[in-house]
C-alpha cells in the first residue's frame, strides 16, 4: 500500500466518532435559531407583527417603518443570541448558497461603538455580485445587481449570523436566483387552484404548494476522500476498479447505520431542529455508505431554502466527523447514485390537502380534478419536465437502471387507473340523473381515502402518484429543488387556468351544470393523456421502445434536454405565467449549458492529469520492477528461462499495451477539447463535451482500471473503491 493511502486508511481507522449528546429534547430545540411566529410574537410591537404576517400570507408589502422596526427586533433578538453579524442569504445560479457578512457594529463620532441594522439594511442591499452568472442579463442592462428581502422566509441564525434569506435581482429586475421564478411561480399557482376551489367551497382564499424532499447522500472518510483528486476536485471518482464486493448483496439498505454516520446524523439532525427545518426519517440507502435523509413537507419556498441550507450545513457537519460528505448524483461507477426525491402537493388554507381522496363524492371530485390536471400538465410539458432535471452528473443516473429514465411518465396505481377508465365513459354533454348517481356513488364515491398503501408500489415510475402527493423522483442530489419546483408548480398553474376556461366555457355556453362541465372537460382530459401514463418497468428496454412509438421524448444528456428550456411553448409559458420573461429564460439555459460545458471540462482536465501523473508513472514503475526481475532470472536461470518468465513477459507487455492507450486516448481527449473550446456557439460546444470529449473518459478509465488491477497494491497511489466504500 503507498504511503498516503496507508496513513490516510490508519487515520480512518483510529479515528474515534465524537459522542453527540443531546441534553434537550429535540422539540424544544426546535426553531430555537428562527425569527419566527413565536419569536417575532415576543419581540415584535402588534404593528409589526401584523405588517409581517400580511405580507407572509397575502403578499402585502411591508412599508419602512414597519421594516425599521422588525429589524430592530431581529437584531436585538440575534444580539441576545451573541450574534455579532449579518447577511443576505440567497442561491445565485452556481448552486450554492451565497452570503456576505457585515457586522452590526459601527463606530461613532465620540469614538464610542453601537450596534446597528436598519430597516433599509434588512430590506436591501447590493452585494458585488459580479462574478455570479447571469446569462450575459447583466452586461445587457446594468451591472448592478441586489438582494431583496423575503419575509416568506424566516430569519435564522447560523453560526454568529444573523441570515436574512432574499431573492437576487439585476438592476433591471430581472431575476439571478433560483427563488425570484419559484415565488413568481408559486403565486401563479396559487391563483389558478384557488380559482378552481372556489367550485367546490367559496371559503378557499389561498393554495400553497408543498414540498418534501428526501436528500440522498455518501459519507467517505475525510482523509481518503482527500487522497483522491477526482474527488476533491469533481466530487466524484472518475477512475477506480469496482471491489470483489459491492451492493449485490443489499446488505446496507436499511441495515444498522455505522457509529461515526449516527454521530454525524445527530449533530446534523440537532443543527436542523435549531434552524426549524423538522427533519424526521434517516436511514442507510442501497449502497455501501449511502444514507438518506428526509424531513416534514413544508410550504415549496421554505422548503426549497431548507434544503440548500440543509446542504451547506451537511459539509460544515461532515467535516467535525472526519466525513467528506458527497452529494454527486454519481459519486462511484457500479455503485448506486445519489436522487432526491420531490414529493409535491397543493394544499388549502382551509386546511384540504387537494392531491388527497376526500370523504365525499363532492371533495373527491376536487381531488380527480388536481390529479387529473396535474396528469395533463406532466403530459403537455413532459420534455419541458426532464429538462428541469438536466446536469452532467444527473445524465449518469437517469437511464441508467437505478434511477427513473431519461423518458418522463405518470404512475398511479391500479385503482385510480380504474376510476380514470370508469369517468372515460361519462357521457358527452349533459348528465341523465341517473348517471349522475351512478357517477357519485359508485365511481367518484368510490375512491378509498387510504390510497396510500395501494399506489407506492412502482419504484421505477420517474413522476408517481403516492397516495397524497406526487413524488417526482428524477431530481438529482445536487440539485436545488427551486428549479424543479419552479416548473412543476408553472405547468400546473398553466394547466389549471386553461382547464377553469374550458369549464366556464361549457357552463356559460352550453348551460351545463358546473359538476358536469368538470366531468365532460376531465373526461376529455383522460382521453387525451394517455399516452404519459405508465404502469410497467420503467427501466426495461421495452418501455423505451413503447416510449418512442407514444411521442414521448427521450433526452439522455444534459445539452439536448436542455434545449426545451428555450423552446417556442417554454417561453410563452413563462411569459404567460409571468414566471420568467424571454431574456431571464434564455440566460438561464445559456447558463445551464456553461455549466454542464465546464463542469465536463474540469473532469476532463483532471482525469488527464491522474491518468498521465498518477496512473502512468506508476505502472512505468512496477513495470521496471518486472524488467528487473526478468533480467535477475536470465542470469540465474539462463537456458531455462523461457519456461520461468512467461507471466512476467506477458505482463510487461500487458502493462505497455495500456500505457500506450492511456497515452493515446489523453492525447485524443485534449486534442478534442481544444476543437470545442474553439467553437463560438454554445450549443455547439456544449454537444461536442457531450459526444466528442466525454466518451473518451470511458476508454481512459478502462486501460487505469485494467493496470489497477496488475499493479502491486504496494505501489498504488489511489485510494481504491474497497477502501472508499468499505472504511467505517
Ligand atoms: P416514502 O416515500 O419514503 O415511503 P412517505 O411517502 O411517507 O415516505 O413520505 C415521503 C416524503 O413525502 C416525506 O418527506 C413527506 O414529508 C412527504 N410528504 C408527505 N405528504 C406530503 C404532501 N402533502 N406534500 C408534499 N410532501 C409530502
Ligand atoms: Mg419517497
Amino acid at each position: 500500500m503507498s504511503t498516503l493511502r496507508f496513513h490516510a486508511i490508519k487515520e480512518s481507522l483510529t479515528y474515534k466518532p465524537v459522542n453527540v449528546e443531546e441534553k434537550e429534547r429535540r422539540s424544544d430545540l426546535f426553531g430555537k435559531h428562527v425569527f419566527n411566529e413565536r419569536t417575532m410574537r415576543q419581540y415584535l410591537t402588534k404593528d409589526a407583527f401584523n405588517g409581517v404576517r400580511d405580507a407572509i400570507q397575502y403578499g402585502k408589502k411591508i412599508d419602512r417603518s414597519i421594516a425599521d422596526q422588525v429589524a430592530s427586533s431581529m437584531k436585538d433578538w440575534a444580539l441576545s443570541k451573541g450574534v455579532t453579524h449579518y447577511t443576505h442569504w440567497f442561491q445565485p445560479l452556481t448552486g450554492a448558497t451565497a452570503e456576505k457578512h457585515d457586522a452590526f457594529f459601527e463606530t461613532m463620532q465620540d469614538g464610542m461603538a453601537i450596534e446597528k441594522f436598519g430597516g433599509s439594511q434588512l430590506v436591501q442591499q447590493e452585494p458585488d455580485a459580479s462574478s455570479f452568472p447571469s446569462g450575459g442579463i447583466r452586461n445587457t442592462f446594468e451591472a448592478r445587481g441586489y438582494t431583496a428581502w423575503d419575509p416568506t422566509s424566516p430569519a435564522f441564525i447560523y453560526g454568529t449570523t444573523l441570515c436574512i434569506p432574499t431573492i437576487f435581482v439585476a438592476y433591471t429586475g430581472e431575476a439571478l436566483d433560483y427563488k425570484t421564478p419559484l415565488l413568481r411561480a408559486l403565486h401563479a399557482v396559487d391563483n389558478a387552484a384557488t380559482a378552481i376551489c372556489k367550485y367546490f367551497d367559496k371559503n378557499v382564499k389561498k393554495v400553497s404548494s408543498s414540498l418534501g424532499w428526501e436528500q440522498e447522500y455518501f459519507l467517505v472518510d475525510k482523509m481518503l476522500a482527500a487522497s483522491r483528486p477526482d474527488i476533491s476536485l469533481t466530487g466524484r471518482t472518475l477512475l477506480g476498479h469496482s471491489p470483489a464486493k459491492g451492493q449485490q448483496l443489499d446488505d446496507h439498505y436499511f441495515g444498522s447505520i455505522p457509529n461515526r454516520a449516527l454521530s454525524f446524523m445527530r449533530e446534523l439532525e440537532t443543527e436542523c431542529m435549531l434552524l426549524g427545518i423538522p427533519v424526521k426519517t434517516r436511514h442507510n440507502e442501497v449502497a455501501p455508505n449511502q444514507f438518506e435523509l428526509a424531513p416534514i413537507y413544508e410550504e415549496a419556498n421554505l422548503a426549497v431554502d431548507h434544503n440548500s441550507l440543509l446542504m451547506d450545513m451537511m459539509g460544515r457537519v461532515a467535516a467535525r466527523h472526519n466525513f467528506k460528505v458527497l452529494l454527486h448524483e454519481k459519486p462511484f461507477k457500479g455503485i448506486n447514485g445519489s436522487g432526491k426525491h420531490n414529493n409535491w402537493s397543493l394544499s388549502t388554507d382551509t386546511g384540504v390537502n387537494l392531491l388527497g381522496p376526500g370523504k365525499t363524492p363532492m371533495s373527491n371530485l376536487q381531488f380527480l380534478t388536481f390529479f387529473i390536471n396535474t396528469i395533463k400538465a406532466v403530459h403537455e410539458h413532459e420534455a419541458l419536465l426532464r429538462a428541469t432535471v438536466a446536469s452532467a452528473g444527473n445524465d449518469h443516473r437517469l437511464g441508467a437502471n437505478e434511477a427513473p429514465p431519461a423518458i418522463i411518465s405518470v404512475f398511479i396505481g391500479e385503482q385510480l387507473t380504474k376510476v380514470l377508465e370508469e369517468l372515460e365513459g361519462v357521457t358527452k354533454g349533459k348528465l341523465s340523473p341517473q348517471e349522475k348517481t351512478e357517477l357519485k356513488l359508485n365511481v367518484v364515491g368510490k375512491i378509498p381515502d387510504v390510497l396510500l398503501d395501494n399506489t407506492d408500489r412502482n419504484r421505477t415510475s420517474p413522476f408517481a402518484f403516492t397516495g397524497n402527493k406526487f413524488e417526482f423522483r428524477a431530481v438529482g442530489s445536487t440539485a436545488n429543488c427551486g428549479n424543479p419546483m419552479t416548473i412543476l408548480n408553472t405547468i400546473v398553474a398553466k394547466q389549471l387556468s386553461d382547464f377553469k376556461v374550458e369549464v366556464d366555457k361549457l357552463i356559460d355556453k352550453k348551460g351545463l351544470k358546473k359538476d358536469e362541465a368538470i366531468f365532460n372537460v376531465l373526461r376529455e382530459y383522460i382521453k387525451s393523456t394517455r399516452h404519459i401514463l405508465f404502469e410497467g418497468n420503467g427501466y426495461g428496454k421495452a418501455w423505451e421502445e413503447e416510449a418512442k412509438k407514444r411521442g414521448l421524448s427521450n433526452n439522455k444528456t444534459t445539452p439536448e434536454a436542455l434545449k426545451a428550456k428555450i423552446s417556442k411553448e417554454t417561453i410563452a409559458l413563462f411569459e404567460e405565467m409571468n414566471v420568467m420573461s424571454r431574456v431571464e429564460t434564455e440566460a438561464r439555459y445559456e447558463i445551464e449549458m456553461e455549466a454542464y460545458i465546464m463542469h465536463i471540462q474540469i473532469e476532463s482536465r483532471v482525469l488527464g492529469d491522474i491518468a498521465r501523473n498518477h496512473i502512468v508513472p506508476t505502472a512505468v514503475k512496477y513495470q521496471n520492477i518486472l524488467i528487473e526481475n526478468v533480467r535477475g532470472l536470465k542470469e540465474i536461470f539462463d537456458k531455462k528461462f523461457n519456461s520461468v518468465s512467461k507471466e512476467q513477459l506477458s505482463l510487461i507487455e500487458e502493462i505497455s499495451s495500456h500505457i500506450e492507450s492511456i497515452n493515446a486516448n489523453v492525447t485524443k481527449m485534449i486534442n478534442e477539447r481544444k476543437k470545442a473550446n474553439a467553437l463560438e456557439d454554445l450549443e455547439k460546444r456544449a454537444m461536442a463535451y457531450c459526444d466528442k470529449v466525454k466518451p473518451i473518459f470511458d476508454d481512459i478509465r478502462y486501460h487505469c482500471d485494467k493496470l489497477e488491477l496488475l499493479v502491486d497494491d504496494e505501489i498504488w497511489p489511489l485510494t481504491k473503491y474497497r477502501e472508499l466504500l468499505f472504511t467505517r
